[in-house]
């Protein structure tokens, strides 16, 4: 099988009927470079930016947040790189940070972290902004914020990035030659302000890993609870199916970026609720690329809609037999 990746490597990923779907990983350090020209993906549907600062023993100083970056969008070349702004707190704490009012949280997840303590804390997210702004000079910049659930928090994260844009270019520096702006949803709130939210953003990245535990009210940590909800639940899947439909017509691209994008069916049901962009672990970039080079993209968005309509008893398993059905 790993010959039969390799090969799909320089294939581009169009479906069976013709749709050119966009497989993307997932990345953190430099060490993840490689993958790109490895798998062949797309670009970086998610570049996790805290994977810098986890790794250190100190504060990462902006010179070199600026040269990580630098070196992520030169290995990316013409390929696109979402950068997510940092995602700390709550159970990823760092010694060096310290969280006065997050100490000794009780339910870290849905407490004191990412957007909120850059927020809170913004000398941290001034000094990434400007790092990233001076690493995309001349380049497309593209960045968004995890856990945003108002659109305010959106608006106060990008005033940060505006601000030291400003500071940029009043200083004669070279500042990126576009910014592309996103939110990260993974928190069910921001759902239901999508209105709010679209005319503000040029993408969307579905964080399945948080959402999931948002809307099942299920630590995604504990071990516990995993087989207590299934991503291929009616649940999830109407639930993203809506968040696509809401936002159809409109200028947004929108990726699922959690772990569930890079599983066979899993991957079948995102495109069937009308995904169209994935990023994905880098393993699994062959096998999908192999699922989406023999689908029929249309088939399963509508054997899908017949699903939430009236869902099966076990839509796992109906879509495993869809699959086999067709040889997939
Ligand atoms: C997610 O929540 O799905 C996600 C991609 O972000 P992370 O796994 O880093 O929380
Ligand atoms: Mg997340």
């Amino acid at each position: 099988r790993q010959a039969v990746y390799a090969a799909l490597r320089d294939v581009v990923p169009v479906s069976a009927d013709g749709r050119r779907i966009s497989v993307m990983i997932n990345a953190g350090l430099r060490d993840d470079l490689a993958n790109l020209s490895l798998t062949g993906a797309d670009g970086i549907g998610l570049f996790r930016t805290e994977f810098q600062f986890l790794v250190s023993a100190t504060l990462p100083a902006r010179e070199r947040q600026t040269r990580l970056y630098r070196d992520v969008l030169e290995a990316a070349g013409n390929k696109p790189v979402l950068f997510r702004t940092v995602d700390i707190g709550g159970d990823k704490t760092l010694p060096y940070l310290r969280q006065d009012d997050g100490d000794g949280e009780e339910n870290p997840a849905m407490g004191w972290r990412a957007l909120r303590v850059a927020l809170e804390r913004d000398g941290l997210l001034k000094a990434q902004a400007r790092a990233l702004l001076e690493a995309a000079a001349d380049r497309t910049l593209n960045v968004m914020f995890p856990m945003v659930s108002e659109p305010w928090e959106f608006d106060a994260a990008k005033a940060v990035f505006d601000g030291q844009l400003a500071f940029l270019r009043s200083r004669k520096k070279r500042v990126p030659e576009a910014i592309r702006y996103g939110v990260m949803l993974e928190v069910p709130a921001l759902a239901e302000q999508l209105d709010l939210i679209a005319p503000k953003i040029q993408f969307m990245s579905i964080g399945t890993n948080d959402l999931t535990q948002f809307l099942f009210a299920a630590d995604r940590s504990n071990p516990k609870l995993a087989e207590r909800y299934d991503w291929l639940s009616p649940a999830i899947l109407r639930f993203l199916r809506r968040v696509v439909c809401t936002l159809e017509g409109q200028p947004i691209d929108i990726t699922v970026c959690g772990e569930m994008g890079g599983r066979q069916l899993e991957a079948l049901a995102l495109m069937g609720v009308g995904i169209e962009r994935l990023s994905i672990t880098p393993a699994s970039v062959g096998p999908i690329k192999e699922l989406i080079g023999k689908l029929d993209v249309g088939a399963i968005r509508a054997a899908m809609t017949d699903w939430l309509a009236s869902p099966p008893a076990n839509l796992r398993q109906s879509l495993a037999d869809w699959a086999t059905e067709r040889g997939i």
